[in-house]
């Protein structure tokens, strides 16, 4: 009878081992999964890496660079451009057309030099044919050159191609050249926003400024598109606005030649 006894306890203790470890062994697993990540925690982590790309690590001061650019001048607005960048204390770069450096203008690009700006090439006559060849393409690229060296005494560094470097007429030839430019210590950019104010005569100053606040936020290091020919005084206007406007959004500003280079990805081209 005792032994029985001894028996059923045995067997009772057996059971609660076996079944304590059991538990143990679920609390376990069910602990772990605790540690599964959600949807919801996955999401988290995405738009935290989102937003580290964007802004350089959360909770660090983040270092955000406009690069203000101005193409096809210059011209009788650009004094007003520059009047309005030296009374908000900003660097910009300007891509210049050789054929609107005429000898009464020679005093606005020394002036754009003397005040900190950057002087790129942009095309000596802005027309479809530069891209017809190799060397008409450097026949226009060296025009402007020789005439910003005679003005300033120095070569620009800088250059933006008209259209932009993803035009199909610069295709056949984009490889090619933009190797030659760089064997030249000339860096070549695109922009990344734009204020469309070449796009239509009279674009209104509001619609600029809402044309360029469309982009920029995606980028830590903005390249702005506007343009200051004669036909761009709402540009003009407009330009302190959107200079406070990226400034209340923790941008400051720097000139082209301190950036890292930038064209448009080489898909886009194809
Ligand atoms: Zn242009």
């Amino acid at each position: 009878m005792r032994k029985t006894l001894y028996v059923v306890f045995a067997c009772c203790l057996s059971l609660l081992i076996i079944y304590t470890l059991i538990i143990n062994v679920n609390e376990k697993s069910t602990s772990r999964r605790t540690y599964v990540p959600t949807a919801q925690f996955l999401l988290r982590v995405q738009e935290e890496n989102r937003q580290e790309q964007l802004h350089g690590g959360i909770g660090e001061e983040t270092e955000k660079t406009a690069y203000l650019s101005f193409d096809d001048g210059p011209s009788e607005v650009t004094p007003a451009v520059l009047d309005t960048l030296k009374e908000k204390e900003v660097k910009a770069t300007f891509f210049l057309l050789g054929n609107e450096i005429t000898p009464e203008r020679e005093d606005i690009v020394k002036r754009e030099m003397a005040e900190g700006h950057t002087i790129g090439v942009h095309t000596q006559t802005h027309k479809r044919n530069i891209y017809g060849s190799y060397d008409s393409f450097f026949e226009d690229f060296d025009a402007v050159q020789e005439r910003i060296r005679q003005v300033t005494g120095e070569e620009a560094k800088v250059h933006r191609y008209p259209w932009g470097s993803t035009t199909g007429l610069l295709r056949p030839l984009f490889h090619r050249v933009t190797a030659e430019l760089q064997s030249r210590g000339v860096q070549s950019y695109d922009w990344n926003a734009s204020g469309e104010d070449s796009l239509s005569d009279g674009i209104g100053g509001a619609q600029i400024k809402a044309n360029v606040k469309k982009h920029y936020g995606l980028y830590n290091e903005p390249i702005i598109l506007l343009h200051d020919s004669n036909v761009n005084k709402n540009t003009a206007l407009i330009l302190g606005e959107i200079i406070d406007m990226l400034r209340e959004d923790g941008y400051q500003f720097d000139t082209l030649e301190n950036r890292d280079p930038y064209l448009t990805p080489e898909e886009w081209r194809k």
